[in-house]
This record gives structure tokens, C-alpha cells and sequence, in this order.
């Protein structure tokens, strides 16, 4: 009785400990994993809603473990944020990112790419530095690429964060609000930024031809940032229905299965080609 009355004490304690190995083991894992190619970016695209024309290119990691298979990015990027390994990871989509926009860029000189920027970053000079080496040694055009920050990162208060914010606009990297609805900024707030796009997070998106508030809500959002000039984008879009809706109400991007879920960049240079013709 005594032993098993203290085992909860302990059983708790070794969870914790396994959880602090488990994703120990895991940065430890990812210098190798970069150099073994077990990184991969795939893309998933912003297709424009009047002209029908794939604008962007969302890229999105992936990570075939050596050992433990396919890792989500839901999964391993929280763990990799919470060191400055998120740092060589994102300047390593970045490249991969540029490198296949090259490729792609042939036929349609305006296609950008957009990668995913985690908050922390906003606020790391070597971040910064890394980035200013990228873009010299590729010499790939600021304009060609967004960042995506979550909403939750332009809110963080940090004068820092504003500022790279403000920083990465100079160069003429556009700015994504991403996951947009799901934080408390207000739009005011966003136009101090000088940010391009707004993302409507898929919450949102996914029930709003069929759920009255969610509508207003989409809706809304829409037309205040046209007034703030910003261009938005619906994340998540499943159905027809949901793009039917979305033309409705002015929305100028939709991303999401219904178009084409991410694919690697070969496939992407087809989905190209097959949007330019349709
Ligand atoms: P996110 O930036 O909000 O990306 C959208 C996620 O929704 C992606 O999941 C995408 O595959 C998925 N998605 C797209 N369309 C649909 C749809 O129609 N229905 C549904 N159910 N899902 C859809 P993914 O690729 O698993 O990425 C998850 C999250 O991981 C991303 O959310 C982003 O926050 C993060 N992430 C991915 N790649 C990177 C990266 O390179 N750097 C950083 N910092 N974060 C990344
Ligand atoms: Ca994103
Ligand atoms: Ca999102
Ligand atoms: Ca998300």
C-alpha cells in the first residue's frame, strides 16, 4: 500500500524526466538528420481568386527520422523553438525554399515563396545576420519572399519584434499575419506593422459557408483589412462550397486541400504549369 500510494509521486516524475530526454534526444538528432536529408520542404499553394493564377508558394518541413519515421511539424517544431536550433532549421528551409524557387521561377518571375518565421526569431540578431548572408549568397530578390509570423508573435509587445518586423519590410520581405483570429491583436494594432497579407486561421475558414457567426466573422475581417490595404488569405479551404463562399465575400487567396494538399517541388512545378493553363 505505502508503495503503491508513493508511485504516483514517481511515475509523474519519470514522465517529466522522459518528456525533457525524449526532446533532448531529439535536437541532438537534427544536426544529423540536415546533413543526411532527412529534412525536406514540401509546398502548398496561394491560389489567387479573381485571376485563377497560383501566386505563392506556402513551404512547409518535413522530417523522415532515421529511427522514429515521419515526425509532424506540430510535433517537433515546438520542440525545436524552445532552442536555437529553430534558427538553423529555418535558415535551412529558407535556402531549400530559394533554391527550388529558382527552378520554378522560369516561367513566372512573380511566383513567391513563403516560409513560416517563428516568434523567437523576430528577436535574434543572429537570426538577422543569417538571413543577410542567405540573401547575398543567393541572390534571390527580397520581393519574391514572405514571411509568416503568427499573430501571436506581432503581439508580443517586444519593441524588438516590431523592429525586425519593420527591418524585414526595408529589405522587402512581405509580411504574413498567420493563423489570424485565434490571437488578440487588434487591426489597428496590425496597420502600425505596415504588414501585406492576413491569414484567417482554419477555424474560422473550415464551417463558415454553413455557420452564421463564423461568416460575419470571415467577412468582416475581410473587408477591414481591405480598407487597412492588406490582402487575405483563407487557410484550410476543404470544399467547394467553402471556395464558393470565399469568392463571395471578396476573398483574395485560398490555400487548402481542395487545391492541392503540400506537395514535394517537383509536383509543385506541375501544379504550376496546370493552374497557368486553366
Ligand atoms: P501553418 O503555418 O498554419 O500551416 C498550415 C497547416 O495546415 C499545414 O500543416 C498544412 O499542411 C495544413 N493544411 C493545409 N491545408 C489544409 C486543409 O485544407 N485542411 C487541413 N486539415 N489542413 C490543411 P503542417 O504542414 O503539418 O504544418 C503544421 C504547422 O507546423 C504549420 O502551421 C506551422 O505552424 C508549422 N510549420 C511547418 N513548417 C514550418 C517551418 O518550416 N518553420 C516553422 N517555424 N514552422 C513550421
Ligand atoms: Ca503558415
Ligand atoms: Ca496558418
Ligand atoms: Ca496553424
Amino acid at each position: 500500500l505505502a508503495l503503491s500510494r508513493g508511485q504516483p509521486f514517481h511515475i509523474h516524475e519519470d514522465t517529466d524526466s522522459a518528456i525533457v530526454e525524449d526532446e533532448l534526444s531529439l535536437l541532438s538528432d537534427l544536426d544529423n538528420a540536415l546533413l543526411a536529408g532527412d529534412v525536406s520542404v514540401v509546398y502548398q499553394p496561394k491560389l489567387d481568386l479573381s485571376s485563377g493564377v497560383i501566386t505563392s508558394a506556402e513551404a512547409l518541413v518535413r522530417w523522415n527520422h532515421s529511427t522514429r519515421g515521419p515526425l509532424r511539424p506540430d510535433y517537433f517544431i515546438p520542440i525545436v523553438e524552445k532552442s536555437d536550433r529553430i534558427c538553423s532549421l529555418t535558415i535551412y528551409v529558407l535556402r531549400r525554399a530559394i533554391a527550388d524557387l529558382k527552378l520554378w521561377n522560369t516561367g513566372c518571375p512573380a511566383l513567391r515563396v513563403a516560409v513560416n518565421i517563428s516568434a523567437t526569431l523576430l528577436e535574434s540578431p543572429a537570426f538577422m545576420d543569417e538571413l543577410q548572408i542567405v540573401l547575398q549568397d543567393t541572390g534571390v530578390e527580397p520581393q519574391n519572399l514572405i514571411f509568416e509570423v503568427t499573430e501571436s508573435a506581432t503581439m508580443t509587445g517586444h519593441d524588438r519584434a516590431a523592429e525586425a518586423l519593420l527591418a524585414l519590410k526595408e529589405i522587402g520581405i512581405a509580411i504574413s499575419v498567420d493563423d489570424y483570429g485565434t490571437g488578440q491583436s487588434t487591426l489597428t494594432y496590425l496597420k502600425k506593422l505596415t504588414l501585406d497579407e492576413l491569414k484567417i486561421d482554419r477555424s474560422f475558414v473550415e464551417h463558415a459557408h454553413q455557420n452564421r457567426s463564423d461568416a460575419v466573422l470571415v467577412r468582416s475581417t475581410i473587408d477591414m483589412a481591405h480598407e487597412l490595404g492588406l490582402k487575405v488569405v483563407a487557410e484550410g479551404v476543404e470544399t467547394a462550397e467553402c471556395l464558393d463562399f470565399l469568392r463571395s465575400v471578396g476573398c483574395d487567396m485560398a490555400q487548402g486541400y481542395l487545391i492541392s494538399r503540400p506537395v514535394p517541388p517537383s509536383r509543385f512545378g506541375e501544379l504550376l504549369a496546370e493552374y497557368r493553363l486553366a
